[in-house]
C-alpha cells in the first residue's frame, strides 16, 4: 500500500502530526518501534497545549481522564520558602488555564489510539532502520518488526518524529548541542510523599539548588510523585558518582523537597540522562521533516518539552498536509514551518537561559518590573507567539539573553550549491 505520508515515532509530536494529517483524509503510517503502554519521562503539560489538543479532539479525553489537574507553578527556596504559585487561572479565564500531570504510558497510548482512531494506520514494535533516498529526496524507509522481517514503506513525505533518537538528524550529523545547557537530570519517584492542599495538589515545583541547579517535583496519579534533579554536570559529580547517592545529598539540600519526601518511599529505577538541549542543524530535507524532540529540545525546566513536542506536531502537520496538497514536497515547503517552530522555541531558550543565570532570580525581576509579571507567565504557559521584546530588554539587566540560533531551517539543495 501506497501512502500520503509516513511518520517515525508515535510519541506525542508524531500522533498530533498523524492526526491532523488522518482529519484531512491523508492516508498516514505511524511506525512506532515500543509496544504501548511504554515508559517516558516528560510528565507536566502547560496551558498552552490546549491548542493542540483541541486540534485533534484530545481535551475532552484528558478531562474524563484520571491525570492529576494542575493549576499552577511554584517555587521553592533553599530554605524551604515557596513563592506565591502563578495559578494559571488568575491569568487566563477561560479553560485553557487548566492542564494536566500525566502519566507518559497512558498519555502516549491515548494519544496514539486517538490518532487510530482519526484513521492512522498505526503499527507498534516495528523499528525505522533507513530512510530510501532517490534523486535526493526520501520516497520512504525499511522497517524491521519484532520478528526481524524486512518492511519497505513508500511515501512522497516523511515526518521524523523519533524523539531524541533523532533518527534523520543523527544519520545525517545535523544535531548540534547547546554548549550553555549542558545540564544532567537524575531523576526517581515516591510514593506516599506530601501533597500540597487544595490548587495545589497537582503544582508543580521547582525547588532550587546551590549553583542554579534544581529539582522537579511533579504529583501524578496513584499516590506517586515524580522527582529529579537538574544541575551541571559538574556540580552534581564533584564527589560521587552513585546516582542514588547523588540524588538523596541533593535532597538534604533543599528543606521543602526534604520536608516533602519526609513521608515518601521510593521506588524504581534512579534514572540518568544529559546532554539533551540541542537543535538540528535543519528542519527538513526534500521529503522529509522533523518534528518534537526529532527537530529541538530545550531544557526540563518550565516543562516546555511536551507542549513543543504538540506543536510541533501540529506545524509539521499543517505544512505536510500544504505540501502534500500542492503536490511538492521540496524542502523549502518547510521554510515558514521552520521559521515559526524556531520563534516559538526561542522566546523560551531565552527565559531558560535567564532562569540559569545566576544573576537573575524571578523575584528581583518581578520586583523592579512587576508591570512584566503577566509576560513572563504568558512564556511559562506557552503563548510563546506573544512579542516579548519589552521582558527581554528588560531581563537583560540581570543576564545574558541568547542571540537566536542561526540554525533550524530546511537544507535545500539549491541554496547550498549557490553559496
Ligand atoms: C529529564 C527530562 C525531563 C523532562 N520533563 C518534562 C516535563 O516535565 N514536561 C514536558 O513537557 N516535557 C518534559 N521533557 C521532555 C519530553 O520528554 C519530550 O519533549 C517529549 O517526550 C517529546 O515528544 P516526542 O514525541 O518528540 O518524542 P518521544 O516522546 O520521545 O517519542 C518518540 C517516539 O519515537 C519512537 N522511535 C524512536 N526511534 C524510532 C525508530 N527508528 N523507529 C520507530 N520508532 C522510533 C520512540 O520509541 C518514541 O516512542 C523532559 C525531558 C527530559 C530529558
Amino acid at each position: 500500500m501506497n501512502y500520503d505520508a509516513i511518520i517515525i515515532g508515535g510519541g506525542p509530536a508524531g500522533a498530533t502530526a498523524a492526526a491532523i494529517l488522518a482529519q484531512h483524509r491523508r492516508k498516514v503510517l505511524v511506525l512506532e518501534k515500543d509496544s504501548f503502554p511504554r515508559y517516558h519521562i516528560g510528565e507536566s503539560l502547560i496551558p498552552y497545549c490546549y491548542y493542540p489538543l483541541q486540534r485533534i479532539g484530545m481535551v475532552d479525553k484528558l478531562k474524563q481522564s484520571r491525570f492529576t489537574k494542575k493549576y499552577s507553578v511554584q517555587f521553592a527556596s533553599i530554605g524551604g520558602k515557596v513563592s506565591q504559585p502563578f495559578y494559571f487561572f488568575n491569568h487566563l479565564d477561560n479553560e485553557v488555564a487548566l492542564t494536566w500531570q500525566v502519566t507518559r504510558a497512558e498519555f502516549d497510548t491515548m494519544m496514539l489510539e486517538n490518532a487510530r482512531q482519526l484513521g492512522a494506520d498505526v503499527r507498534n514494535n516495528i523499528r525505522v532502520k533507513s530512510a530510501i533516498e532517490e534523486d535526493g529526496s526520501v520516497k520512504g524507509v525499511v522497517a524491521q518488526d519484532a520478528a526481524g522481517n524486512e518492511h519497505v514503506f513508500r511515501a512522497p513525505l516523511t515526518i521524523d518524529a523519533s524523539g531524541r533518537n533523532g533518527f534523520f538528524a543523527t544519520r545525517k550529523g545535523w544535531r548540534i548541542h547547546d554548549e550553555k545547557l549542558k545540564k544532567v537530570a537524575i531523576w526517581t519517584y515516591f510514593k506516599g510523599a506530601k501533597r500540597d492542599p487544595g490548587y495545589d495538589e497537582g503544582a508543580t515545583t521547582v525547588a532550587y539548588l546551590p549553583q542554579k541547579g534544581w529539582f522537579w517535583y511533579i504529583p501524578l496519579v496513584d499516590d506517586t510523585v515524580s522527582v529529579g534533579v537538574v544541575a551541571d554536570k559538574d556540580y552534581l559529580y564533584d564527589q560521587q558518582r552513585d546516582p542514588a547517592a547523588i540524588f538523596r545529598r541533593e535532597v538534604a539540600k533543599n528543606l521543602w523537597i526534604k520536608d516533602h519526601l519526609s513521608t515518601g518511599t521510593q521506588f524504581g529505577q534512579y534514572q540518568v540522562t544529559g546532554d539533551f538541549s540541542y537543535r538540528s542543524r535543519y528542519c527538513a530535507a526534500d521529503g522529509i521533516v522533523l518534528t518534537g524532540d526529532a527537530f529541538a529540545f530545550l531544557d526540563p525546566v518550565f516543562s516546555s518539552g511536551l507542549y513543543f513536542a504538540l506543536l510541533g506536531g501540529q506545524l509539521a502537520g499543517d505544512a505536510a498536509e500544504k505540501a502534500l496538497q500542492e503536490n511538492d514536497v521540496s524542502a523549502g515547503r518547510f521554510s515558514e514551518y521552520g521559521e515559526a517552530f524556531c520563534a516559538a522555541i526561542e522566546a523560551m531558550r531565552k527565559l531558560v537561559y535567564a532562569f540559569y543565570d545566576r544573576e537573575f532570580n524571578f523575584k528581583d525581576f518581578l520586583t523592579r518590573y512587576p508591570h512584566l509579571a503577566a509576560d513572563v507567565t504568558d512564556c511559562l504557559i506557552g503563548n510563546v507567539e506573544k512579542d516579548f521584546s519589552e521582558m527581554f530588554e528588560a531581563v537583560k539587566e540581570f543576564a545574558d539573553v541568547p542571540a537566536p540560533l542561526p540554525h533550524g531551517r530546511p537544507y535545500i539543495v539549491s541554496e547550498k550549491a549557490a553559496g
